[in-house]
């Protein structure tokens, strides 16, 4: 999708640059040498064409300048996810990937569920941070403290036992009892427990605030198997 006109930039109100709401580095990961990828929607039917992911008109360039590091940073410890749960075949395995600077992959996360729930497409379809949109943005834009606990996983998303690459944004649920946020990009699926409760001590050692960061792997799970996916590939295959 190509983007919306442009329009102020929803933190300072200066002319916007093109953000992509997922740094586009994953679309090309997941596109290689096909020409496009198809993006489905779970509020309506069918599907569309895209090159590089979705995109859109939400920062000026001062501030779409601020996402840069943890963007890369972002995508290059996805990449070095993806190469090292390559050698893991069984489910339940915590695998540990190398993050030298767990502040960026925090910020990368946090702001992708950030760009998203800004977005036309996050407006569409309701979806508000609510009371732990200041604290995001002031960790994301002004250098406050990481304020949510994160957990990753290695994404369950396979076809006929073979595990696929998908991109999925941002959505609302339920992990361990916590209220999250999870999106999936190739090599790691986020879990943002963006709430007030009491992050389990027991689950302390999972969290993804050290180096190296554990990836929980729960094993694959078929699209047509679950619910999630299922509804979105039903919507792609009926009529727009
Ligand atoms: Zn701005």
């Amino acid at each position: 999708m190509g983007g919306t006109r442009p329009e102020k930039c929803v933190l300072c109100g200066d002319p916007c640059v093109k953000t992509h709401i997922v740094p586009r580095a994953f679309a090309h990961d997941i596109r290689q040498n096909e020409k496009h990828l198809v993006v489905g929607y779970s509020n309506r039917n069918g599907w569309t064409h895209s090159q590089s992911g979705i995109s859109e008109y939400l920062l000026c360039g001062a501030h779409e300048k601020a996402l840069l590091f943890s963007d890369t940073y972002g995508v290059d410890f996805a990449r070095r996810a993806s190469a090292l749960s390559a050698n893991f075949h069984e489910a339940g395995n915590l695998i540990f990937v190398p993050n030298p600077k767990p502040d960026f992959l925090g910020k990368f996360a946090l702001s992708v569920i950030w760009r998203h729930v800004v977005s036309s497409q996050g407006k569409a379809l309701g979806l508000s941070l609510g009371t732990h949109r200041k604290p995001i943005e002031d960790f994301i834009f002004r250098g406050m403290d990481w304020p949510y606990k994160l957990l990753l996983l290695r994404p369950s998303e396979s076809l006929r036992k073979e595990r696929i690459d998908i991109i999925s944004m941002p959505s609302r649920g339920r992990f361990l009892g916590l209220n999250s946020w999870r999106f999936t990009v190739p090599g790691v699926a986020v879990v943002a427990l963006v709430n007030n409760q009491a992050f389990p001590s027991k689950f302390e050692e999972f969290a993804a605030s050290k180096d190296p960061s554990p990836i929980i792997d729960l094993g694959p799970l078929d699209i047509e198997q679950d619910p999630g996916s299922r509804y979105i590939f039903d919507r792609i295959k009926r009529q727009r």
